[in-house]
């Protein structure tokens, strides 16, 4: 039996983009610009193609305009690296999203580090994470940005709790570990030389699984009453022959002892791109010197 209060991202992120969209119409009204968002997408990873079909599909419900790049799997990296400044060099954009991974022949860091500062709504370029790092105005990841509206909305204030991460990659664990301090919980990380891993997590009032591994944390690990964000996405072959997806928590174990717990599907995910849209908004107005219409 499932005790726990279900963190239902779907609905949220639904109520943010419905939100979104009315900001982007009252900016229209004022004259303003229509905020652009670029995708672009290297090869053709079936995955990472449905990615950027939601994306495009849900910028342009906003309201915004949606540019794609789909690009063949052997660009070179200077030919990537030349769509990116032509990206960074166009008014129209206002947020420029590369899809990772990339081929091994391109270094994620260079193309990362390409994107103009202002344009990088992944939050992903080093001024993006020392802003974040150091309280400074930035753009924020959006996965971890979307971790905590559903952290806040269902506990409020955060300060004290005690926080601790499953995961230290830099697009999910370490920023999320970033906006949990921000928030004034005292954060431990947690990586695969963790020692006693259940034990740490028994010690959270706030657990964060960020790991990529199909249903690795189990009830007995959830300290009771705990809040579970469960970021994992991982794919699995189901008794019916077909696959389903599932977290890196064990869901029918931890809704037993968890207070509140996300779903996967319709936890975390669906705010991630929520954030993204939120984030192109913010960087349009910001380079256009305006005031982000209000949320
Ligand atoms: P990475 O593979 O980059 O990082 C995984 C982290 O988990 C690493 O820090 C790793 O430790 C740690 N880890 C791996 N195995 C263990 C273990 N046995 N015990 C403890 N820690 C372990 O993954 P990402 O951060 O990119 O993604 C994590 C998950 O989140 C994935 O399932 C991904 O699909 C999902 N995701 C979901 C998003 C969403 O929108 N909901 C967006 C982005 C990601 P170490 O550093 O020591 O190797």
């Amino acid at each position: 039996m499932t005790t726990a209060k279900l963190i239902d991202g779907k609905a949220f992120a639904g109520q943010m983009r419905e939100n979104i969209g009315r900001r982007v119409a009252s900016l229209k009204e004022e004259h303003g610009p229509v905020p652009g968002l670029a995708a672009v997408l290297v090869g053709e990873d079936p995955a990472s193609q449905v990615y950027v079909r939601n994306k495009e599909k849900q910028t342009a419900e906003a309201g915004m305009a949606s540019v794609g790049r789909k690009l063949q799997a052997d660009i070179s990296q200077e030919d990537l690296l030349a769509v990116v400044a032509e990206l960074n060099a166009d008014p129209s954009v206002h947020g420029i999203l590369v899809q990772l991974p990339l081929p091994d022949h391109i270094s994620d860091k260079a193309v990362i580090e390409t994107i103009n500062v202002a344009k990088d709504v992944d939050g992903f370029h080093p001024v993006n994470v020392g802003a974040l790092s150091s309280g400074d105005e930035g753009l924020v990841p959006c996965t971890p940005r979307g971790c905590m509206m559903l952290l806040k909305d269902t506990l409020g204030d955060l300060t004290g709790k005690n926080a601790v991460v499953v995961g230290r990659s830099n697009i999910v664990g370490k920023p999320i570990a970033q906006l949990l301090l921000a928030a004034n919980c005292t954060v431990t990380i947690a990586h695969s030389r963790t020692q006693d891993l259940p034990g740490l997590c028994r010690t959270a009032d706030i657990l964060i699984a960020a790991v990529g591994r199909a249903q690795m944390i189990k009830g007995d690990w959830i300290k009771p009453g705990a809040t579970v964000i469960d970021v994992g996405i991982n794919r699995i072959d189901a008794d019916d022959g077909k696959s389903r997806l599932v977290g890196d928590v064990d869901f029918n174990e931890a809704a037993q002892v968890a207070g509140a717990i996300t779903p996967v599907p319709g936890g975390v995910g669906p705010m991630t791109i929520a954030c993204l849209l939120e984030n192109t908004l913010i960087a349009c107005c910001r380079q256009n010197g305006l005031e982000v219409p209000g949320a």
